[in-house]
């Protein structure tokens, strides 16, 4: 028996085209899949794929599933949750993929009608690529998917989409909102803001240089412009939503910064050697955890 009978997606991009490849893949996620965008193009192409049994660009479609995925930029969110609410009905179970907490529980919770069930999620993978022909099944394989349940959130709906995501192929963990937010400020969200900031400073050296860095870019630069390339308006609402956490953690970047950029003008040696090395380490980790 599939988990749900009716699931439905909104914002068929990566991550949300990602679920829909693995509901059809595997049959074990839902009977029925509806996908909801606000472009007809967008719709018109998750149906030549055939990831979808019906496709809308109305909230009203709502009352069939008895799970939506809200997988849309961070700032949009809540806008299609107030949609939605009207038409949700109780016994459904309601979660985004959102990159940040920020505020957004709050808002969400207090649009929802009673009896809806809200579970919070956040799977940690991506690509630098977007849109409903960027996703594949596999996108989750072995990766984490991040439960944040509210105070509110019923077990029971945690424990379906404890196996929803463990049908995609995630290990999943409960975390609290502000830990989640300062982990993924780390790990995600300031290296996303140095690879922006990098390009913006190779590309405000004058356009001869410019040619020579891009010329020369098979070296540390090209792994800094994969994560660059990705989509401006979904890294717009993380940087902002996840602004305080985010620059106390830029803060404690720049003072790291600044430490080893003192050990190579005084040509400490040890200090240089001792970071790097920490930095290798680290990598060693990430390979025998699997998640490089
Ligand atoms: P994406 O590929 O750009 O897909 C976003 C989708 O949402 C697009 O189909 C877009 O449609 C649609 N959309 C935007 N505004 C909408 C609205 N108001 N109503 C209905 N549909 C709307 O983005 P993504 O990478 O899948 O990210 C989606 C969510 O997943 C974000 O909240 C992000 O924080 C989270 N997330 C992303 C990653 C990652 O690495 N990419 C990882 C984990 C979680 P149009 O093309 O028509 O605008």
């Amino acid at each position: 028996m599939p988990l749900f009978k009716t699931l439905m997606v909104i914002g068929p991009g990566l991550i949300g085209s990602s679920i829909l490849r693995r509901a059809r893949s595997t049959g074990q996620l839902a009977e029925r899949l509806i996908v909801m965008d606000k472009e007809p193009a967008v719709l018109k192409r998750i149906e030549e794929l055939g990831l979808a049994d019906s496709v809308t660009t109305e909230p009203a479609m709502a009352e069939e599933a008895d799970c939506v995925v809200v997988s849309v930029p961070v700032r949009a969110i809540e806008n299609v949750v107030r949609s939605l609410s009207p038409h949700l009905r109780p016994g459904t179970i309601i979660t985004d993929v959102a990159s940040v907490r920020g505020e957004l529980d709050s808002s969400i919770l207090s649009l929802l009608p009673h009896g809806v069930e809200y579970v919070p999620s956040h799977p940690m993978a991506g690509t630098e690529f977007s849109g409903p022909d960027a996703g594949f099944a596999e996108l989750f394989e072995n990766r984490w998917a991040l439960l944040i349940p509210t105070p509110e959130t019923a077990p029971w709906a945690c424990g379906k989409m404890q196996n929803f995501w463990e049908f995609c192929g995630a290990r999943v963990k409960f975390i609290k909102a502000d830990e989640h937010d300062r982990i993924c400020a780390m790990v995600s969200h300031l290296p996303h803001l140095l690879a922006f900031t990098i390009c913006d400073t190779a590309d405000n050296l004058s356009s001869e240089m410019r040619s020579a860095v891009l010329d020369y870019a098979a070296s540390g630069f090209r792994d800094f412009t994969r994560i660059a390339a990705s989509d401006p308006v979904m890294w717009r609402d993380i940087f902002t939503a996840n602004r305080d956490v985010l620059l106390e953690t830029l803060d404690r970047f720049l003072r790291d910064v600044q430490s080893m950029a003192d050990a190579i003008r005084d040509g400490d040696d040890d200090a240089i050697t001792e970071k790097i090395k920490r930095g290798r380490s680290i990598r060693r980790t990430l390979i025998q955890n699997k998640q490089a």
